[in-house]
C-alpha cells in the first residue's frame, strides 16, 4: 500500500521553481509590510496564498483555448459553457462573468432592497461586502460548531443551523430576506461542506416563507465529494448525480469559475427564475459585457466549460482531497493545532493556538502567516480578524472566533514532495512559536482592508 493516492495525471509542462534566500525573504517581508498579498510572486517558493485561479489547466483545456470562438456575440464558446452548466447544475438560466463577485455584484444589486437582510452559512469577504453595499444586513445562521476549530468528530460543520435561521424569519419576516447565501463548502469554516440532509431542510424552510435559496457554488465539486464519503446513502452515487442533487433544492448560485472550474479566471450566475434572468442580463451588458460573454474570452469560457467536466471526475477530486488530508495528517502529528475536520481546499491553522502568547488584538494570524513566509519562503494568508473587518454601522472591528491561516492547495500544481517540505516548514516554526511577535495596522485601507494593509511589529 502507498501512503498516499498518486496522482492521477502525468506532467507534460513543466514550470521552474526556486529557493529564495533568507536575506531576499527577509527584505521581501518587510517591503511588503507583512502582508503576504503584498509580497511578489517570483519571492514565494511555494506559494499557498490561495486556489484561486492558481489551477494548472489539462491539455484538454489548453487544446480548448484554441477553439475560442471571439464573436462579439453568440460566441460558439457560450453555447458549450450552457449545455455543460445546465448538465452539471442542472439551473436553467446561466449569465457568465468575469469572475465570482460579478456574479455576487449582480446578484445582489438586483435583489436586495435597503433593510433585508441576507442569511448565510457564515460570511465570505467579497459576497457579504456586496450584500452590505445594497444596504443588506448579513445573518450568520452557520451551526455553533463551525466556530469550534477542534471539534473533530462533525462530518459536516458547514450546516445551517434551522434553528438559526428559523429564528431571523420569525422576528424580521420572510419578505424582507430575499434569499439565503448557501455556500458549498463553507471557504472561512475552513472549508467544510453542508450535508445533503441540510441542504433539503434549508431548502423547505426558505421555500415555505418565499426566500429564494441560491448558492455560492464556488467549491461545489468539493462539497459533493465530501457528502459522497461521509453521508449515508450517497456511497454509490457518481459525484455528478449528487452535485444536480444539491442544487435541485435551490433557485440559482453564484459561482467563482477560478476555483472548482479549473481555470485561471471566469465566473457565472444561474438562476431557474426568468425573470430575474430577464433583469440580469440587463445588468450584465452595463458592469461586464454582452451576455453571451460577461467580460471573458471566448477561449476562457471554453476552458470553464472543459474544467467542469474535468473536476467531477472521482479520481480528480480523490486526490484533491487527499493531498490535503496528507499535509493535515503531518502536521497534526507533531501537534500543530488547526481546524478539523480538514477542509477541501485547505488546511486552516488555528493561529490562536499556536501563538496563545498573542492577544487576537495583535494579529496573530497576520503574524503567523508573515513568519511563514519569513522562515520558509511558504506564502500562505490570514483569515482571521484582518479578514473580518469591521461592522459598517459601528465601525468596530468584527472579532471572529476562528482566527486561522490558510494553506491553499492549488489544484492539479504541487506534489506529495512539496507537501512535505511546507510540513517540515511549519513544525520547525511551531518548535520555535514565542519568538513570533504580534502585528499592528500601519495602514488601514477602508474595505477588503486584508488586500492591501500594512504592519509593523509591535
Ligand atoms: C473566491 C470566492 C468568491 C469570489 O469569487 P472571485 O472569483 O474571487 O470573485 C466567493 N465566494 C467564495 C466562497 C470564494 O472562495
Amino acid at each position: 500500500m502507498s501512503k498516499f493516492m498518486p496522482e492521477p495525471f502525468k506532467i507534460k509542462s513543466v514550470e521552474p521553481m526556486y529557493f529564495i534566500s533568507d536575506e531576499r525573504r527577509e527584505a521581501a517581508v518587510q517591503e511588503a509590510g507583512f502582508n503576504t498579498f503584498l509580497l511578489k510572486s517570483k519571492d514565494c517558493y511555494i506559494d499557498l496564498l490561495t486556489d484561486s485561479g492558481t489551477s494548472a489547466m489539462s491539455d484538454k483545456q489548453w487544446a480548448g483555448l484554441m477553439v475560442g470562438d471571439e464573436a462579439y456575440a453568440g460566441s460558439e464558446n457560450f453555447y458549450h459553457l450552457e449545455e455543460v452548466v445546465k448538465e452539471y447544475f442542472g439551473f436553467k438560466y446561466l449569465i457568465p462573468t468575469h469572475q465570482g463577485r460579478g456574479a455576487e455584484n449582480i446578484l445582489s444589486t438586483l435583489t436586495i432592497k435597503p433593510g433585508d437582510y441576507v442569511p448565510g452559512n457564515m460570511y465570505f469577504t467579497t459576497t457579504r461586502f456586496h450584500q452590505e453595499r445594497n444596504g443588506a444586513t448579513f445573518v450568520d445562521v452557520i451551526c455553533d460548531e463551525a466556530h469550534q476549530p477542534d471539534l473533530a468528530d462533525v462530518p459536516f460543520k458547514g450546516n445551517v443551523d434551522i434553528a438559526k435561521l428559523q429564528k431571523l424569519i420569525d422576528e424580521v419576516g420572510g419578505d424582507k430576506i430575499p434569499y439565503i447565501c448557501l455556500a458549498v463548502t463553507v471557504n472561512l469554516a475552513g472549508g467544510q461542506p453542508v450535508s445533503m440532509a441540510n441542504i433539503k431542510a434549508v431548502s423547505e424552510l426558505c421555500h415555505k416563507h418565499g426566500i429564494k435559496v441560491m448558492y455560492d457554488a464556488t467549491r461545489c465539486v468539493e462539497n459533493a465529494f465530501f457528502i459522497k464519503d461521509r453521508e449515508a446513502g450517497f456511497e454509490d452515487k457518481s459525484i455528478k448525480a449528487i452535485l444536480l442533487e444539491m442544487f435541485s433544492y435551490g433557485d440559482g448560485c453564484t459561482m467563482s469559475g477560478k476555483k472548482d472550474c479549473l481555470t485561471n479566471n471566469g465566473g457565472f450566475l444561474c438562476m431557474n427564475d426568468e425573470e430575474l434572468f430577464l433583469e440580469a442580463k440587463g445588468m450584465v451588458v452595463q458592469f461586464e459585457g454582452m451576455p453571451s460573454y460577461g467580460g471573458l474570452a471566448g477561449r476562457d469560457m471554453e476552458a470553464m466549460a472543459i474544467g467542469i467536466t474535468e473536476s467531477v471526475e472521482y479520481d480528480y477530486i480523490a486526490h484533491r482531497v487527499n493531498q490535503i488530508r496528507y499535509l493535515g495528517e503531518r502536521l497534526e502529528a507533531a501537534g500543530v493545532p488547526m481546524v478539523k475536520p480538514y477542509g477541501g481546499h485547505a488546511i486552516f491553522l488555528d493561529a490562536r493556538a499556536f501563538l496563545p502568547h498573542l492577544d487576537q488584538q495583535q494579529l496573530p494570524a497576520q503574524a503567523l502567516a508573515a513568519a511563514i513566509y519569513r522562515t520558509s519562503g511558504v506564502r500562505t494568508m490570514e483569515r482571521g480578524i484582518v479578514s473580518a473587518g469591521r461592522d459598517v454601522k459601528t465601525g468596530k472591528n468584527h472579532v471572529p472566533k476562528l482566527e486561522t491561516v490558510r494553506l491553499t492547495i492549488p489544484r492539479r500544481v504541487y506534489t506529495y514532495a512539496h507537501m512535505d517540505y511546507v510540513a517540515d516548514a511549519i513544525i520547525e516554526l511551531y518548535k520555535n512559536r514565542e519568538s513570533i511577535r504580534g502585528l499592528e495596522f500601519v495602514f488601514e485601507p477602508k474595505v477588503l482592508r486584508f488586500f492591501t494593509g500594512r504592519f509593523s511589529e509591535i
